[in-house]
């Protein structure tokens, strides 16, 4: 009789499973491949890459580094194999994807206390039980996850974040259309000239390929600024970057486009390029987005994606410790709790079984310090949200040091070790937790 049943075996659910194991507790790991995959998964093992073969950045003082950090403080398996399984990619850890799912199979496989079933879920069971099925978990457990927590979201089309100190504030400006409502919005206004040249960038930019099975669904469902753009010269002036009721401060005028920036979080350290969707290459983005003069030097906090995701809308479903709020035994994790990318769902699947330890050991479970990239990741998705959309890890989500410290490279030292001080006081404090 297993203790607690993980279902998927992706990022998330190899590294729940694993954990779980190590402190001594049988899992019950259940995984649909080989008898049925999802439309992006062709291979039979588990933490199958479905894209890109990059982990991100190694490097400790960028935001993916510092999530690794804290990862590697914690004892990641998956993390272990994939640095195990590295191949040469400069700042970034990349992998032999068929060698990372080959190692991590073999762990999960070789681990007496886990157990592998092979059967699509159909149901989330009564026990104690983490949901780790991913972006395009298949029914009829999708059906069972939305009539628990309400609804799910299928299609990610998610505008690009920047950080607000890398806007020139000198060429935006405050204000909401027509007055009305507070200051809301900050206005990036162009010219007829600098219209023109972003257009016809933007217009010609190269797109990132779109998989077959996105194709038709993502097309129908939202629109990307580039085929929007596409539609007409000025099918943007109408639509997301329209100038009316916005009188720039600085010229006194209407300007001739205007896209505007909505604060994507309470701290106001991050913003949306609102109505920005789009499937451009990351490169690309930066290129072109750049050409709107108060974006010139913009730090991309997330880069603007699509692709078909199921996600809970985790405000409402989840708190901190990933816990379903209608059900203290049932954990979500990886890409379908809402946050986004490889790591990140290893950081949640990590997350989640620890949780789990705490639970099984008669404490009340502790969500990760705020000052770490994986507790602030936490608190960032289970915050109340209206426009809640998944979120990677970036700077934005942390609280910032006492004092400002000028200096970047000095400021991130300073995170990463405050990070890993907090990070250490709570693994000696739940530690006693355990089973
Ligand atoms: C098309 C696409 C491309 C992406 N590209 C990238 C990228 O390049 N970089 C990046 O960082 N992130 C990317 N992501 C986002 C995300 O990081 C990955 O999807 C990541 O694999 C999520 O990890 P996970 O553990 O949540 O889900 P997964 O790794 O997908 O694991 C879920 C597992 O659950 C199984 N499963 C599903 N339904 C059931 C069921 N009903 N019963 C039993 N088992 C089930 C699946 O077979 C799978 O093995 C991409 C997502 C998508 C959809």
């Amino acid at each position: 009789m297993s203790d607690v049943r993980v279902i998927g075996a992706g990022l998330a659910g190899c590294e729940a499973a694993l954990t779980l194991a190590e402190h001594g507790v049988n899992v019950q790991l259940v995984e649909c491949k080989p008898v049925a995959r999802s439309a992006a998964h062709s291979e039979d093992g588990f933490c199958e890459l479905v894209c890109s073969n990059s982990l991100k950045s190694k490097d400790p003082l960028t935001a993916h580094g510092m999530l690794k950090a804290e990862l590697r403080a914690l004892g990641s398996h998956v993390l272990a194999a994939a640095e195990e399984c590295s191949v040469p990619a400069g700042s970034a850890l990349a992998v032999d994807r068929k060698r990372f799912s080959e190692t991590v199979t073999e762990r999960v496989l070789a681990s007496p206390l886990v157990s592998v079933k092979c059967e699509v879920a159909s149901d989330i069971g009564e026990g104690i039980t983490i949901i780790a099925t991913g972006p395009l978990t298949l029914p009829p457990l999708e059906g069972k996850i939305a009539e628990l927590f309400g609804s799910l979201h299928f299609y990610d089309a998610e505008a690009p974040i920047v950080s607000a100190d890398s806007i020139d504030m000198s060429k935006a400006f405050f204000a909401a259309r027509y007055g009305k409502g507070d200051d809301d919005y900050l206005n990036c206004p162009l010219t007829k000239e600098e219209y023109e040249t972003f257009y016809e960038a933007l217009v010609t930019a190269d797109r990132a390929e779109a998989k077959s099975f996105e194709k038709r669904e993502i097309f129908e469902g939202c629109m990307p600024v580039e085929v929007m753009a596409a539609r007409g010269r000025d099918a943007l002036r109408f639509g997301p970057m329209k100038p009316v009721g916005l009188i720039d401060p600085n010229t006194g005028r209407r300007a001739y486009a205007v896209l505007q920036l909505r604060k994507e979080n309470a701290q106001g350290n991050m913003y949306n390029l609102v109505g920005f969707q789009t499937n451009l290459k990351f490169s690309e983005q930066k290129r072109v987005f750049g050409i709107i003069p108060a974006l010139a030097n913009a730090e991309y906090m997330r880069y603007g994606v699509m692709h078909r995701n199921t996600f809970i809308d985790a405000p409402s479903a989840i708190d901190a410790c990933f816990r379903a709020k209608k059900r203290n035994n049932l954990f979500v994790a990886g890409q379908i709790s809402g946050v986004e990318g490889y790591v990140e769902s290893v950081a949640s699947g990590k997350s989640a079984a620890l949780h789990v330890l705490s639970l099984l050991g008669g404490s009340e479970p502790e969500p990760l310090p705020p000052d770490t990239m994986m507790g602030a990741l936490a608190r960032y998705v289970s915050a109340e949200n209206a426009n809640f959309q998944p979120m990677n890890a970036n700077y934005g989500l942390l609280p910032q040091t006492e004092e400002h410290i000028r200096d970047k490279s000095v400021r991130r030292r300073a995170l990463l070790e405050r990070s890993l001080c907090s990070l250490n006081k709570y693994i000696k404090k739940i530690s006693g937790e355990y089973k």
